[in-house]
């Protein structure tokens, strides 16, 4: 069989621990016989930054926006415990934080779907995809303790004159008082993002917030939402048949729990913090759960919404074999390849990324899968069996040769 050609190189996004072997794996009985892979290699793992002093991040992420296309491996983001562990220099920031930053993106993500693994809500029948502003509001908020008898004020220093707003006496008690903030060119980026996503899905998207009381701080959402709606995307989503749609937070999270699935919902910050993890856990697990970057100039990082797995890595590393669910992994690189294909216009390699796709979602519906999904699986008539993960990945690659 000749090896699928790419013409544009796909930004490989190495990292950590458990999913570090998985993603070797994945290229090795996956990709490699069926592709001739071409990648632009940066390694973020925690000992690759701590070499480069980070250096190698911002690499990544400028050839993300260089290539359009990228595809990452979970990666450890440093806390004290890690400082010791990997003897470093200095608490890296976030891989995540750092390209999000640099794009400037939104991150989608969207579980991925199997028969005999049914979400905890009954009714849906299709994905739902969640989108979360990451800048600002709480995130970047400061507070502060007013003692009874003080006074907190809101002021806004302008051409040297202050405008101030009276936030809270507290003349009878004392209590707290909190200061956030926003941008309008990181709300815009966002609703562009999410508009851009929505018409390369096809899907609805739907937009909430709290504007009835936040009637300046929301709405300002709404509006900026609205404006780009109007004057960039509306035609584009007429054509496309999809809508936009906004609506109050309360009113989306009951129609959200009503609803088939099949569409795209944006949420602010601290609403998208709170509901992706909920929506991750109704919809089975986070193994299953897939993530895209995308930034508003069209630009993609996909990958799986999980971490490195540290409990299997330690398992891996005695020679224990541990089972680690591959599939978000696989998906981010499908995800990737597909995404590089239709701007490359190499319909081969889109449809090797579908049938990889389908060739997954097969063994798992056939019986075929990992420790934490033979726990979950139901489905009349199959008789789920736990493979380890270089099993699930040699079924799913005969599986694939079939296909294709
Ligand atoms: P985690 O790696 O997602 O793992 C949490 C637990 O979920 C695992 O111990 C495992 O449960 C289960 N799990 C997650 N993915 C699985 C898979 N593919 N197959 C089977 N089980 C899976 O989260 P964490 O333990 O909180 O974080 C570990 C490291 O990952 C941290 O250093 C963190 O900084 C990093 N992290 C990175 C990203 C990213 O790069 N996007 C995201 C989150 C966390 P059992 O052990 O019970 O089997
Ligand atoms: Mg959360």
């Amino acid at each position: 069989m000749d090896k699928i050609k790419m013409i544009t190189p796909i930004v490989e996004i190495d990292g950590d621990e458990m999913t570090r072997v998985v993603w070797q794996w994945i290229k090795d009985i996956l990709i490699y016989p069926f592709v001739d892979l071409k990648s632009e290699y940066y390694d973020l793992s925690l000992v690759n930054r701590e070499a480069t002093s980070d250096q190698v991040t911002k690499d990544a992420a400028a050839a993300i926006d260089r290539l359009g296309v990228g595809v990452k491996c979970a990666t450890i983001t440093p806390n004290a415990q890690r400082m010791t562990e990997y003897s470093l220099t200095k608490m890296w920031k976030s891989p995540n934080g750092t390209i999000r930053a640099a794009l400037d993106g939104t991150v989608f993500r969207e579980p991925i779907m199997v028969d005999g693994i049914s979400p905890l809500v009954s009714g849906w029948t299709s994905p739902i995809v969640i989108a979360r502003h990451a800048y600002g509001d709480v995130y970047k908020d400061v507070e502060a303790v007013c003692p009874k008898g003080s006074k907190a004020e809101l002021v806004i220093t302008a051409d040297g004159k202050e405008s101030r707003v009276l936030i809270c006496d507290y003349n009878k008690c004392g209590g707290v008082v909190l200061g956030m903030h926003n941008l309008d060119d990181s709300i815009r980026s966002f609703a562009k993002s999410c508009f851009n996503y929505a018409l390369n899905k096809k899907l609805d998207l739907w937009f909430s917030s709290k504007d009835t009381i936040s009637a300046t701080y929301d709405h300002r959402f709404k509006d900026i939402f609205q404006e780009e709606f109007d004057t960039n995307y509306k035609s584009a989503f007429e054509e496309a048949g999809i809508t936009y749609f906004y609506t109050l937070i309360d009113d989306a999270v009951a129609r959200v729990m009503r609803s088939k699935g099949g569409f795209i919902w944006a949420c602010k910050n601290y609403d998208g913090d709170v509901m992706s993890d909920m929506l991750a856990t109704a919809f089975g697990s986070l193994a299953m759960m897939t993530s895209v970057l995308v930034s508003p100039t069209g630009k993609y990082e996909f990958e799986a919404a999980h971490g490195t797995v540290t409990r299997h890595y330690y398992r891996h590393l005695k020679g224990e074999s541990t089972g680690t669910n591959p599939i978000a992994t696989i998906f981010a690189w499908t995800g990737g390849l597909k995404k590089r294909g239709e701007l490359d216009g190499t319909p081969d390699l889109v449809r090797y990324a579908d049938l990889l796709e389908k060739a997954t979602i097969q063994t798992v519906e056939s019986g075929y899968m990992t420790g934490d999904l033979k726990s979950i699986f139901k489905k009349e008539g199959v008789e789920p069996h736990a493979l380890t993960t270089t099993e699930f990945l040699q079924k799913i690659a005969d599986a694939l040769k079939q296909a294709l």
